[in-house]
């Protein structure tokens, strides 16, 4: 634990990614390297691959990148894209906006779907929209970090049944803090990120592709690509090689994790982190922070916390760093100002969100904020959390 010269407080890195690394985590990636090519190197990459792939809910192959999540982003469009193809995204937020926006450069002819930030988009909208034109890929993001809104992925996976279009989804700030079944919700490419709920440094990014998919991503004529290529990662796959030189010790640091989370059990995971969620997030309502967006699909892993004029998310972000050393997120974004966001993904338990909220309280406090009582959001937290 680091603590600034000026504050007494342990650094709390409390932003919805990347995440505070579990102890034993943060030790496996300080293990010796070993050939990233050899027999022990293949060993690691078997038992991630089988430890993963229910994460994705898949039995299709994962692929690992040494990119961040944007670069996984990337490589779904690339590899399934041909300039001038059409490609309809479902946007409800920052991270929705980008994936339209790599698609765009691509050269994709891309309509966009535009939710209501907060708001999960209307399969109904998305039905209607699918007869107008023939899509090579349908893309949106499983769990919105910029407004806390979750897709409904099993059913604008059913949507797309008797279709040729592929569905991708960004799962950068999903998996592993929630449930994903990628081949029973018929998604063809997932994609995420190692820094957020699979709790290891940023760095990593895995992409796991469905047969539909690898149709598609073997054509010769899709857009120019090389070190993202998927062709060549699932060309060494099945050995449990990468095709570039691997991360090595950011997969040390993956082994561990996923051996973390199955000895929890993936059920157990995503219940804590539902219950931890709730919990915070009715400590902020309580704090007369209330949720931001549609309650009916509130993110498990970050909680979005409406803040009221005259109050401003810069000044509380601010605060809570400089007084308490503890690090939340506002917005980069149109909502900048209008929000603060608390991370609860990870190996986080309920001491993490009842410190978030005392120190939330305190912090509101200082700025003026008069709160309907003290402690009021530990103790709706605690009463959430029986
Ligand atoms: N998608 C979502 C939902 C995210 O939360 C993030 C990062 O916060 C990204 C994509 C981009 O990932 P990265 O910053 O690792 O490129």
């Amino acid at each position: 634990m680091t603590t600034s010269p000026s504050s007494p407080y342990p650094y709390r890195l409390r932003l919805p990614g990347p995440i505070s690394i579990p102890e034993r985590i943060r030790q496996a990636t300080a293990r010796p390297i070993i050939n990233h090519r050899g027999p022990e190197m293949r060993v690691v990459l078997e038992e991630i691959q089988r430890l993963i792939q229910p994460l994705f809910g898949t039995k299709a192959p994962v692929l690992t990148f040494g990119a961040s999540g944007t670069g996984v982003m990337e490589a779904s469009l690339v590899n399934v894209l041909a300039p001038g193809e059409k490609v309809l995204a479902l946007a409800h937020g920052q991270f929705g906006d980008r994936y339209a926006q790599i698609a765009r450069e691509l050269g994709a002819e891309v309509d966009v779907i535009e939710s209501e930030w907060g708001w999960a988009p209307d399969p109904a909208v998305v039905a209607a929209k699918l007869e107008t034109a023939n899509y090579r890929a349908l893309i949106t993001v499983h769990n919105e970090s910029s407004t806390g809104a979750v897709t409904d992925l099993a059913a604008i996976g059913r949507l797309l049944r008797d279709r040729d279009t592929l569905f991708l989804v960004d799962s950068v700030s999903g998996l592993a803090g929630m449930e994903l079944r990628q081949d029973e919700w018929r998604v063809d490419i997932v994609v995420t990120g190692s820094q957020k709920a699979l709790m290891c440094p940023p760095g990593l990014g895995f992409a796991s592709v469905s047969e539909k998919a690898r149709k598609v991503i073997e054509r010769d004529d899709r857009c120019p690509r090389f070190y993202l290529d998927m062709r060549k990662a699932l060309a060494t796959v099945d050995k449990h090689e990468t095709a570039f030189t691997c991360p090595v010790s950011l997969l040390f640091g993956i082994q561990e994790s996923l051996r973390a989370i199955h000895e929890e059990g993936l059920p157990q995971v995503f219940a804590r982190h539902k219950r931890l969620s709730d919990a915070l997030r009715a400590g902020c309502v309580a704090l007369g922070l209330p949720a931001f967006g549609d309650p009916a699909s509130a993110s498990q892993t970050v909680v979005v916390a409406s803040v009221p004029e005259p109050l401003s998310a810069g000044p509380i972000v601010k605060h809570m760093y400089e007084t308490y050393n503890t690090v939340i997120a506002g917005a980069r974004n149109k909502l900048n100002g209008r929000v603060v966001r608390i991370g609860t993904m990870g190996q986080i338990s309920e001491a993490e969100i009842l410190t978030d909220l005392h120190y939330l309280e305190l912090s509101l406090t200082a700025l003026g904020h008069k709160v309907p009582a003290p402690g009021c959001g530990v103790a709706a937290a605690i009463a959430s959390l029986r």
